[in-house]
């Protein structure tokens, strides 16, 4: 099989899961403590957390904290239930369904528009008396990056708070400053089942999760074995980011030359060129997917397929519904060769030729 879809997540990296391996902890060994329990074992899983802590806020801005969650999509409901004040939430028409449907279940959304290219622009005015600014920092089906710097001085301008959902950026791009960042292992070669919110010093959340309050706004007893995976995964893509992103260079400018007969939805510049989006008139992706079992890549976001509808991304864009439908995602990263990208190009071109 070839993997392609690394927007939905990624390999655990070898070095990751062998930093995992004492905290699984079976009876006799000593890595089955609960990092909270004031005793030896317990005080020895902490250390592991701790270590863990430091090697994720390696990667986000100085002046926050890191509190562990069990997924991203956790982080950001802490982060835009529990921020204080009140007031309309604005969001990016590209954001996440971790956002989007938050922002939407909470009331009073507003949702900022982007270009064409999958762009928002830090000139668009914001509702009166908006509390919280939410722009993710890559998009998930279309890898464009957005100006989260311009974004997050705009909120402080507007006295709100700014919430950047850093899932896909985390360990490919710069995290630019926010007060709340939200970020998940799995897509930076890390253990699914973990993820992370970076609060800004001086802003306060109100818990969502009650229950011993183990993370002070988090309750539930943290997993030493997946935050020791994600901080041996944080200090790897840390050591690794100017590899892995020309690694990443060199396969999508092969990539695109190989589906050259494509039109690529999204910018080719302010992007992530681990992910290639494109569209081909007419294509019936479905029947693609069901040709090409071989290859592992993605109908519009992971989230979305199966549901029939047409990507809310693509949509924002200014596609059609069939532009929208006709569109597939592939993504590549560390682990993906050179060889992979042409065979599963041989593949997914010969199907789609002989639709
Ligand atoms: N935000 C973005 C941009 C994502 O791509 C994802 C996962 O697909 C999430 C949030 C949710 O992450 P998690 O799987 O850790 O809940």
């Amino acid at each position: 099989m070839i993997y392609l879809d690394y927007q939905a997540t990624t390999p655990l990296a070898p070095e990751a899961r062998e930093a995992m391996l004492p905290w699984l902890g079976g009876p006799g060994s000593d890595g089955f403590g609960n990092p909270h329990s004031p005793h030896r074992m317990g005080r020895m899983a902490k250390a592991a957390v701790e270590l863990a802590r430091e090697q994720v806020a390696a990667l986000l801005p100085a002046g926050g904290r890191v509190i562990f969650t069990g997924s991203a999509c956790e982080a950001i409901n802490l982060a835009m239930r529990g921020a204080p004040g009140s007031g309309p939430i604005a969001y990016s028409a590209i954001e996440h369904a971790a956002v989007r449907d938050t922002a939407q279940a909470m009331g009073d959304a507003y949702e900022l528009p982007v270009d064409a290219a999958g762009l928002t622009d830090p000139g668009t005015p914001l509702p009166a008396g908006a509390r919280l600014v939410a722009v993710m920092q890559v998009n998930n089906e279309i890898g464009t990056i957005q100006p989260n710097r311009e974004w997050c001085r705009k909120a402080k301008e507007n006295n709100a708070l700014f919430l950047s959902d850093a899932v896909q950026a985390l360990g490919k791009v710069a995290v630019d400053e926010a007060d709340l960042i939200a970020v998940s292992a799995h897509k930076l070669y890390g253990p699914k089942g973990i993820g992370a919110l970076w609060v800004r010093d001086g802003v306060e959340l109100a818990p969502q999760i009650t229950g011993g309050l183990q993370e002070g706004w988090r309750s539930g007893t943290l997993s030493p074995a997946l935050c020791a995976g994600f901080g041996a995964a944080a200090k790897l893509v840390n050591e690794a980011l100017d590899r892995d992103a020309e690694h990443v260079g060199t396969l999508w400018k092969h990539a695109r030359t190989l589906f050259g007969g494509w039109e690529l939805n999204g910018s080719a510049e302010a992007r992530w060129h681990g992910n290639l989006n494109i569209r081909r008139d007419g294509l019936d992706v479905a029947r693609l997917m069901s040709d090409c079992r071989e290859v592992m890549f993605s109908a519009g976001s992971a989230c979305a397929s199966g549901s029939g509808r047409p990507s809310h991304v693509l949509k924002a864009i200014g596609l059609s519904d069939a532009e929208a439908k006709s569109s597939i995602r592939l993504g590549f990263g560390r682990y993906t060769t050179i060889a992979e990208i042409e065979q599963a190009a041989a593949l997914i071109n010969a199907a789609a030729d002989a639709q």
